[in-house]
């Protein structure tokens, strides 16, 4: 079966009586490209295991296990299953689990149904009404994956991919680098999927695999900075942050300059190094 094909799918649809519902963030690709890519660029190959977020009518899915030993995908919406037991029928390397992924304990996940494999990825065309929280979720739970291979909303694709230090940071850019090396892969546009969104799309590979590039004493402390000095992100960030953590201005601002920053910085100037060495200096106070 074509899971791409625009008739296949609407005759799949209307047999099982399925609406599609834009609050589960419920677009469906019909780019028959996009998919052999994603699995193929997100690491996907025989002795792999792969995750899945949001199996849809399970047109990834179905990629991931022609060339991973085992996939295991969660998706929220029960109403999908006799779909999916239709469209992946025959395969025997596929678990789904009907679940809110953001409530799912993926650790706990990983432990009971995929022990044993060494290389495992996550590979998903993210619901985009929880981008970020999706992406923060499989980065600071530090899960054993090697790479989370996702595609987003293309504004929080060139967000997540910027340079810490450019104008297109923000506080996730900081985070996702802080845990990763990003690259954003390839663009998609609107009409790949069905219903058609009303943005384009871009498709991110997010290593995890690698050492730590960065540490610091107090990764709390880390990521409320980072969150403060971004919360007017055009803006000098010394009073948001003096604010935040309740430290005179005149105290912090002697700090920055320890660190050789400006008093009258603003976030997106900062580099990595620069927000590490202010949360070692904030931290030894
Ligand atoms: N993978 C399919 C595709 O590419 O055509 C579907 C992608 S669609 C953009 C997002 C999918 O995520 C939908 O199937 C939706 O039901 C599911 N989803 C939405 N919120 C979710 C959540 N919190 N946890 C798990 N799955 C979710």
């Amino acid at each position: 079966m074509e899971l791409t094909d625009i008739n296949t799918i609407k005759d799949l649809l209307s047999r099982n009586g399925f609406s599609f519902s834009k609050a589960l963030g419920q677009n469906f690709l019909t780019n028959p490209t996009v998919c052999p890519r994603i699995a193929e660029m997100g690491g996907c190959r025989r002795g792999t295991a792969a995750i899945e977020i949001g199996t849809g009518i399970g047109v990834l899915t179905k990629e991931l296990a022609l060339r991973c030993d085992k996939v295991v995908a969660v998706e929220i919406d029960k109403r999908l299953k006799p779909i999916l037991d239709e469209t992946l029928e025959g395969f025997g390397n596929i678990e789904i689990v009907f679940a809110d992924v953001l409530k799912t304990d993926l650790s706990a996940l990983i432990r009971e149904k995929l022990g044993g494999y060494e290389d495992i990825y996550v590979c998903a065309n993210l619901p985009y009404y929880i981008t970020s929280p999706v992406i923060m979720k499989l980065l600071e739970e530090r899960l054993p994956i090697k790479a989370v291979t996702v595609m987003v909303q293309r504004e929080a694709a060139e967000r997540l991919c910027a340079e810490v230090g450019t104008r297109e940071c923000g506080a996730v850019t900081v985070a996702v680098r802080y845990y990763s090396v990003p690259e954003l892969l390839f663009r998609v546009n609107r009409g790949s999927f069905m219903p058609s969104p009303n943005v384009d799309s871009a498709v991110i590979r997010l290593d995890t695999g690698g050492a730590a590039r960065y540490s610091v004493s107090d990764e709390k402390l880390f990521f409320r900075i980072v969150r403060a000095s971004f919360s007017q992100r055009r803006k000098q960030m010394l009073n948001p942050l003096s604010a935040a953590l309740g430290i005179d201005k005149a105290v912090l601002s002697d700090m920055f300059v320890q660190c050789g920053i400006k008093p009258t910085a603003r976030p997106e100037e900062l580099k990595m190094e620069e927000f590490v060495a202010l949360c070692e200096r904030i931290s030894a106070k």
